[in-house]
Formats: C-alpha cells, sequence, structure tokens
C-alpha cells in the first residue's frame, strides 16, 4: 500500500512517516523543507523515516517539492492509495504578520491535493486541522459542534483547508477526515513550542519563560496519541466526511507545566513572566468523545508520562536538538 505524507520532513508528518515505513508500507514523503525552523530537525526527521524503512518491508521516499505545485501534486497523488496531509504553514503568531502566505499555503495547497485525490480516486483523505479553528471559546471543553471562530490567520486557514475536505467529500463522495489536533508534542518537536523551550531552559540553569500569567490552558497531546489516532483511519471509515477533536484528557495550565518540567529538571529555578501575545489562544480543552466513539481513540499518556519520556529523548539528544532550540 503507498502512502503519501505531506509535510513529512516536519514534526508530526515525520512521525507519521516513520510509523508507515516501520509498519511495512511504501511512504513517500512531498516536503519543501520549508525554513520555517530549523532544518537539521527536519533532516532527522527523514532520516528516521529512512531508518524505519531499512529495517522493514516497506520503502521510503523523499520528495522535495511544494503543496502548491499542482502539477507534483497530481503525479504523486496518482500512484497513492492514501494521502495524510500534514504540510501547513504553522504558528499561530508568525500568521499575523503574513496571512497571504497561510492561506496559499494552507487552502491552495490543500486544495490542489484535494482536486488530485478526487480524480485519482483514492481511498481516504486525512488531514491536520488543529484547535485554533475554535477561537475564543463559549464553553469547555470544545466539542465539534462548538462554533468556528478562528481569532487568528492560521486558524482561518485551517478551518477553510478543513470545510474544503468536508465539502468534497459531500459532493465528491470521497472520503476525507479532518483531526483537530491540540498542541502536540514529543521527539523532535517544533523547536519554537512551549515544552521544547522549557525543557531547554531549564537544563541550561535558566528559568522558564511563560507569555501572560500562566493561567492559560492547554491540552498538551503525545506524539504518539496523535499517530495512534491518524493510523486506526487506515481501516476506520466511521469518521468520513468529519472533523474529529485529537487532544489530551489532561488539561493543565501553562503555569503548572512550567513548573512540572523545572521540578524534573531543577527545582530550583524559579519561573519568569512576560507579555502575552493577542494571537495566543486562552484556553484550548477536546472533548474528544467523537474520536473515542468513532476511532476508538483512547490517548495512553498523562502529561506527567509525556513530558518525562520527553525530557529523557531530550537528555539522548541534546547535542544535536538543543543548540537548534535556543537559536530558534
Ligand atoms: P511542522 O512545521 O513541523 O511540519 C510541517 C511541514 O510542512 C514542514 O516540514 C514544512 O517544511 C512542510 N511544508 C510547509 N509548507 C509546505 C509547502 N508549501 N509544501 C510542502 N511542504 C510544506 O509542523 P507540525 O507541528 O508537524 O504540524 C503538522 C500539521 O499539524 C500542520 O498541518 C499543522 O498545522 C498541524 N497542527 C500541528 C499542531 C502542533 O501542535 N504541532 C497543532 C495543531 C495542528
Amino acid at each position: 500500500m503507498q502512502i503519501l505524507v505531506t509535510g513529512g520532513a516536519g514534526f508530526i508528518g515525520g512521525h507519521l512517516a516513520q510509523r508507515f515505513a516501520a509498519d511495512g508500507h511504501d511512504v513517500v514523503v512531498l516536503d519543501n523543507r520549508d525554513p520555517f525552523y530549523d532544518l537539521g530537525i527536519k533532516q532527522h526527521n527523514v532520516d528516521a523515516g529512512q531508518e524505519a524503512a531499512r529495517n522493514s518491508d516497506g520503502s521510503y521516499e523523499f520528495i522535495e517539492g511544494d503543496v502548491r505545485d499542482a502539477e507534483l501534486v497530481t503525479d504523486l497523488v496518482a500512484d497513492a492509495d492514501y494521502v495524510y496531509h500534514q504540510a501547513a504553514q504553522a504558528g499561530v503568531r508568525p500568521s499575523v504578520k503574513n496571512p497571504r502566505k497561510y492561506d496559499e499555503v494552507n487552502v491552495d495547497g490543500t486544495l490542489n491535493l484535494l482536486d488530485a485525490c478526487r480524480d485519482e480516486g483514492i481511498e481516504r483523505f486525512v488531514m491536520a486541522s488543529s484547535s485554533s479553528v475554535y477561537g475564543k471559546p463559549q464553553y469547555l471543553p470544545y466539542d465539534e459542534q462548538h462554533p468556528t471562530t478562528p481569532v487568528s490567520p492560521y486558524g482561518a486557514s485551517k478551518l477553510a483547508a478543513e470545510r474544503y475536505a468536508c465539502a468534497y467529500s459531500e459532493v465528491y463522495d470521497l472520503s476525507t477526515v479532518a483531526l483537530r489536533y491540540f498542541t502536540v508534542y514529543g521527539p523532535r518537536m517544533r523547536p519554537n513550542m512551549a515544552i521544547s523551550n522549557f525543557v531547554s531552559r531549564c537544563h541550561n540553569g535558566e528559568p522558564p519563560v511563560i507569555y501572560g500569567d500562566g493561567t492559560q490552558t492547554r491540552d498538551f497531546t503525545y506524539i504518539e496519541d496523535v499517530i495512534d489516532a491518524n493510523m486506526t483511519l487506515l481501516h476506520e471509515d466511521a469518521a468520513d466526511g468529519k472533523a474529529v477533536n485529537i487532544g489530551s484528557t489532561d488539561n493543565i495550565e501553562i503555569k503548572t507545566l512550567a513548573t512540572e518540567i523545572r521540578d524534573q529538571i531543577d527545582p530550583d529555578l524559579d519561573l519568569v513572566y512576560e507579555e502575552r501575545h493577542d494571537a495566543d489562544a486562552e484556553h484550548t480543552h477536546a472533548a474528544t468523545d467523537r474520536a473515542e466513539e468513532l476511532l476508538g481513540y483512547d490517548p495512553d499518556h498523562t502529561i506527567r508520562e509525556g513530558v518525562a519520556k520527553f525530557i529523557d529523548w531530550y537528555r539522548d539528544n541534546r547535542d544535536w536538538y538543543e543548540p537548534l532550540v535556543r537559536q530558534s
């Protein structure tokens, strides 16, 4: 079975491609190695996928290219059975500076893939969406019926992309699923995120920096749980045409998370507070009933377990990963 993973040099796509290859599938990765963060991490993601394929009956091919290139996308989709679309211009704060790029990559790029998937009649199109589609909470936890009023260009672009995916399911009978991820973390995570920054600073004897008063809450979701949810969609069609929350069941305040990490690494450190950014969500919290019902989703990792695993990985990979976090 051939699986096209877009954004497969990135954090989540890298883990997905690695798992597919380890399970003996033929994986093709399409990624333009966008310099949003250091390419060294992306190379590690590609290396992990190649290594997984070497140790299994699977294969792994990396294609450097852009989801905005409709011709290339059509060629690659023609050979695929499944498409897992993870490529995106990520990041809430940078989207405020350059909204048009978010539209071009996240919306037009997704449309290129959807057109090709419809024309080639693939088995399923699974796309990465985001908790950012919800915007300011009218109630928590967000279930999928919660109004979608994104407060950043990034959130708006992810919402437009998933709406297209749902519409293609309805109009063209294409099997599509949008997984709304809630702050994913784990080995090889993007360097410019709270957990990687907290861990790095604590390892260097520096206090973790919290933006705002630290009472913001998040569902930090461990990467392995996110990958498990995606894997289910190779054989489960109950979520076709739907958007599904993929979060943790362990909502936590940022200052509690920072304290937890500080206590595991260097309990003598203080916490430092700086000004909060307007585009950052105040609270995100996922109701995962739909994921549980349709995908049998049952995340294995509490925040404490996931953070402990990440810290172990960080210590083993500190030589190459830490400099990349610190320069981000
Ligand atoms: P990432 O930046 O690590 O990965 C995205 C990958 O897409 C990168 O390797 C990048 O080079 C590639 N890419 C960007 N523009 C491209 C283009 N035009 N053509 C081809 N490839 C392109 O981000 P991630 O954290 O792995 O996120 C993966 C997906 O999950 C994204 O769609 C993101 O919006 C979504 N998501 C992530 C999180 C999270 O917490 N990490 C939360 C919600 C949603």
